[in-house]
């Protein structure tokens, strides 16, 4: 890694103490993720024991009030974690969407025992989270979601079938979304928690992908498990809106992780081309070079001034849906023009799977996917136009 001011302006989000810590989990990062993270890419997921490790750091859940294990900060802490995970291109472990998309659910919605019971051992990484909404049959069309809670005795028996579910092999904890009223489209959609030893809840295969390896990915069903009424969060019929509002630190994270991913990406482009000879120069030394390192520095700052100030409102409270898409749409467009341009200043090196970037270049597909599509939110922010 070369001088890492070439790639950013100087940021202000930060305090020393989030800087300590950011010493702290890239240390972790560098010496217990980076060397293990090929054998995970291959078992296509990530051992448990790294989950609790990170938990012992602080690394998950900070922002989660004192009462319930965590510091009771804002996100910044798990923003920290989100970066560094970006910065040396890890797909696993998915500590981001545990701390900043599933726990949210919990924290706003759940009662106080549910809270006790499983936050907890979330923050000391004993109970994995997954965010259960897509199925086969509906992604960006939420509202077409078949997954159906009927009412049974005290609770509700789930029954359906989801895919695509990241910390999918791995999840303990799963905030899932189910059709309550079939009449009402989005508004007959609810959220339940299911523990993953609930009777009647199986996962399917690790779903094989084509970058990303180390994240596990999996279909998961749903046959008649029942969950106690108090696994309901929030109100019956409020799903739908439930998802859309946090929906806007999903996107958000998306632009965190891609933004860092794009810095990574491109310091380890400049090393390279600061190594590499051919004519007998660098390959730094050719105008073409400079000139497209150059753009990319440019996009780069441009990409972090634009992140800091979405974290900035999401913390102050003002973070709305339309600015978070407009967000995820340039960061996750804009990692992609990052990691194809820096293959290439890598030659056939970057198309070899060893080197870091031909992974960042596969890795990367799936951000102007999940969390919504570039489509989605394009939809969305031009909906806000009309
Ligand atoms: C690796 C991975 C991890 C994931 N993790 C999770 C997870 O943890 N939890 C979870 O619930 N889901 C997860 N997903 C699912 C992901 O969010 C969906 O794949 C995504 O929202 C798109 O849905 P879809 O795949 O059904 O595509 P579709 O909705 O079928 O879209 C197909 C195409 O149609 C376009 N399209 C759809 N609607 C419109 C429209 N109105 N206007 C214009 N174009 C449109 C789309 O943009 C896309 O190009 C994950 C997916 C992957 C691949």
């Amino acid at each position: 890694m070369t001088n890492e001011s070439t790639a950013s302006l100087p940021r202000t989000l930060f305090s020393q103490e989030h800087e300590q810590f950011r010493s702290v989990v890239r240390r972790f990062c560098e010496e217990v993720i980076a060397p293990d993270h090929d054998e995970w890419s291959d078992a296509q997921r990530v051992p448990r024991e790294i989950w609790s490790m990170a938990g012992k750091l602080g690394m998950l859940c900070a922002w989660v009030p004192e009462a319930y294990g965590g510091l009771g900060t804002n996100i910044l802490f798990d923003v920290v974690v989100s970066e560094e995970l970006g910065r040396i291109g890890a797909t696993g472990p998915s500590f981001p969407l545990h701390s900043l998309i599933v726990a949210p659910y919990i924290v706003d919605l759940s009662t106080d025992e549910l809270k006790l019971r499983l936050l907890p051992g979330m923050v000391r990484g004993e109970k994995i989270g997954a965010i259960v909404m897509t199925e086969p049959g509906a992604g960006s069309d939420l509202a077409s979601i078949k997954t159906s809670a009927v009412r049974d005795g005290n609770g509700w028996r789930i029954n359906g079938q989801k895919t695509f579910i990241t910390n999918g092999q791995n999840a303990d904890v799963m905030v899932v979304a189910c059709v309550t009223d079939p009449a009402r489209r989005a508004k007959g959609i609810s959220l339940f928690v299911v523990e993953a030893e609930s009777d009647g809840f199986s996962r399917g295969r690790n779903l094989r992908k084509i970058g990303q390896h180390a994240q596990d990915t999996a279909e998961l069903f749903f046959d008649d498990v029942h969950v106690p009424v108090d696994n309901l969060l929030g109100e019956v019929g409020m799903g739908f809106a439930y998802m859309m509002q946090r929906l806007v630190q999903e996107r958000l994270l998306v632009s965190v992780q891609c933004q860092s991913r794009a810095e990574g990406a491109f310091q380890a482009t400049l090393a390279y081309v600061t190594d590499r000879k051919a004519f007998g120069q660098r390959v730094l030394d050719f105008q073409n070079t400079r000139f497209k390192l150059a753009d990319l520095k440019a996009q780069l700052m441009a990409g972090r001034a634009f992140c800091d100030r979405l974290i900035e409102l999401q913390i102050e409270g003002q973070l709305d849906a339309v600015h978070a898409a407009a967000g995820k749409l340039w960061h996750s467009e804009m990692l992609g023009r990052v990691v194809d341009e820096c293959l290439q200043l890598h030659g056939g090196y970057g198309y070899m799977a060893e080197y870091p970037i031909g992974r960042a270049f596969v890795d990367a597909r799936i951000e102007r996917i999940y969390g919504g599509t570039s489509e989605i939110m394009k939809e969305v922010v031009g909906r806000s136009l009309a």
